[in-house]
């Protein structure tokens, strides 16, 4: 299984272990950072270089094959932003990171947006794959201002629009993104994850857990690849949301 969407740097070498022994092969790590920035980059440049330099061998360690994602989460939006940019074009140059994440819009202001659009600039241009987070509050409000931007600024093929749910899914499921199904407490059940399944098909979804310092289960993902399988769904349509969909897009 590939867990798609995670915060190794807020979780334990416990967790890690868990989700090696449960299945998970691969993982992708996004960055967040969650303290305040104070519109400081050398904060958040060395948050992400954190990410880069210790998460993968820390993970490594138990068996986790842990992929990076950089980028500015919205959370973390800063006017002085060079530094990152420029630290983002070495790592895509050098292949460190598998895809800008997460990045996107939260409390949707104007400096989030401006964020946005520029890494989505720079996504396009270096064809990166870009991983997007949706907020919790005010969801389809939100989303809809971010599939705006990210149709007018980037080939939709290289988007995972994320923390997508029943109440969303059909703003998003005609166009050609991936969508990323987060199965975390507070955010999504396994049982709506898997309504989605049933109903939209598996060959546009991935799944992930989101692990971070918020309510967490590390095993949502084999836990909603097992629950299909006692459902009785068909081994191959499993087999692309555990794994062929994430390994085909990210090229894993
Ligand atoms: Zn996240």
């Amino acid at each position: 299984m590939i867990d798609t969407h995670m915060h190794a740097d807020s979780r334990s070498s416990e967790d890690f272990e868990k989700m090696f022994i449960s299945g998970i092969d691969t993982a992708i790590t996004c960055s967040y950072y969650p303290y305040k920035i104070d519109n400081i980059p050398e904060i958040l440049l060395n948050h992400l270089n954190r990410i880069l330099n210790f998460e993968p061998r820390r993970a490594g360690e138990y068996g986790l094959d842990l992929r990076v994602a950089l980028g500015i989460h919205p959370a973390n939006a800063l006017k002085n932003n060079e530094i990152i940019f420029e630290a983002l074009e070495r790592w895509i140059e050098n292949r460190d990171i598998i895809a800008i994440g997460e990045i996107g819009l939260d409390e949707n202001t104007d400096l989030e947006k401006e964020v946005f659009k520029k890494q989505l600039e720079l996504a396009e241009d270096s064809k990166s794959k870009v991983i997007i987070h949706t907020p919790r509050k005010n969801k389809l409000e939100v989303l809809k201002d971010i599939k705006e931007i990210v149709l007018e600024n980037i080939n939709p093929k290289l988007v995972v629009i994320d923390h997508i749910n029943l109440n969303t899914v059909e703003e998003v499921i005609d166009e050609d993104f991936t969508i990323g199904l987060t199965v975390q407490p507070q955010k999504m059940e396994v049982e709506e994850a898997i309504e989605i399944l049933d109903k939209y098909g598996f060959d546009k979804f991935l799944l992930n857990s989101d692990i971070s310092n918020k309510p967490s289960n590390p095993l949502s993902v084999p836990k909603t690849v097992r629950t299909l399988k006692r459902l009785g769904y068909d081994k191959k349509e499993i087999n692309k949301v555990a794994f062929e969909n994430a390994k085909s897009f990210f090229n894993i």
